[in-house]
């Protein structure tokens, strides 16, 4: 009998850290005892890099154009301690629906049957996301992923692309679609930033999963093509990595969020807006001790 496969979508804005995040959880999972897939569903096709020392894998479409009949070894290849990477790859720039990729990636594996074969505990998707275009909203749409989650900083852009999101999850939660783990807040370092995502997340009715700061050990390792799991598997953003997968695949009851309107997006944004400038010019502090 085969057993249950944890599927895992992980989403949010171009450059906020999902593959670096993605990677970093794949490879500790891999160090627990974990089967673990990364399938990559990001046009860029790097997400799997850090895991097979800064090399890039064919694509799922890219050989779909080359070959008439695709084998499972010519789209799944190891990484850092067995972990199988998948890159779907997307149409060429201005041509076709990039969504589409992950389809045909996801259905032309389905058929090889490899998820059975390789006997995987865990899929975990890197998603680009603003879910815009339907075709991004597949993994959740379809049932694919069980669990998603987002990675955002304190910044607008990234808090927005994380808000609509929310909305494609509220929208797919009635028929079957994935729902929310929460949310992981990368480059958390200034106090406010904390403050921001707390209350955005409170406001949105989900949680922080891991507050992970930004590190020069990410970028060293990156540096070296590598996870920070693997170049540097005792310092302590590993040790953050590593709490945040076990957190990660222990999620078993994910929620429907409860997005903002862009007119309260905007609102939200301008009184936080208000209380930095004022925290800048000592204004909160005055008021806070009554002055
Ligand atoms: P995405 O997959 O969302 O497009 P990446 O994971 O490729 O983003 O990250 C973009 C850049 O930010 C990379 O150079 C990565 O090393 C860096 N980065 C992401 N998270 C961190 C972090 N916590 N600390 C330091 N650098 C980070
Ligand atoms: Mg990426």
């Amino acid at each position: 009998m085969s057993k249950k496969i944890k599927q895992i979508a992980i989403y949010g804005k171009g450059g906020i850290g999902k593959s670096t995040t993605t990677s970093n959880i794949s490879a500790a999972l891999s160090t627990m005892g974990y089967k673990v897939m990364q399938f990559g569903c990001d046009p860029k096709a790097d997400s799997t890099n850090t895991l097979r020392d800064g090399t890039y894998i064919p694509t799922v479409l890219d050989t779909l154009r080359e070959k008439n009949k695709v084998n499972a070894q010519d789209v799944i290849f190891q990484g850092f301690n067995g972990v199988y990477c998948v890159e779907a790859g997307g149409p060429a720039p201005g041509v076709g629906c990039a969504g589409r990729g992950i389809i045909t990636a996801v259905q032309l594996l389905k058929q090889l049957n490899v998820y059975e074969e390789l006997d995987l505990d865990v899929i975990i998707y890197d998603v680009l996301g603003d879910v815009v275009c339907g075709g991004f909203a597949v993994p959740i749409r379809e049932g694919i992923a069980e669990h998603v989650f987002t990675v955002s900083s304190a910044d607008f852009m990234a808090v927005y692309a994380a808000n609509n999101l929310f909305k494609g999850i509220q929208k797919y939660s009635n028929s079957g679609g994935a729902l929310l783990g929460g949310l992981i807040a990368n480059s958390i370092n200034a106090p406010y930033s904390r403050d921001i995502i707390d209350d955005f997340v409170a406001k949105t009715k989900t949680r922080v999963v891991e507050y992970v700061p930004r590190s020069v050990t990410v970028t060293q390792a990156e540096l070296q093509g590598k996870t920070t799991i693997e170049a540097a598997p005792n310092s302590e953003q590993a040790k953050v990595y590593r709490s945040l997968a076990k957190k990660v695949i222990e999620t078993t009851e994910s929620k429907v969020p409860a997005p903002l309107e862009i007119s309260e997006l905007r609102a939200w944004a301008a009184t936080w807006a208000d209380h930095l400038l004022a925290m800048e010019t000592g204004e909160v502090r005055g008021k806070a001790s009554g002055i």
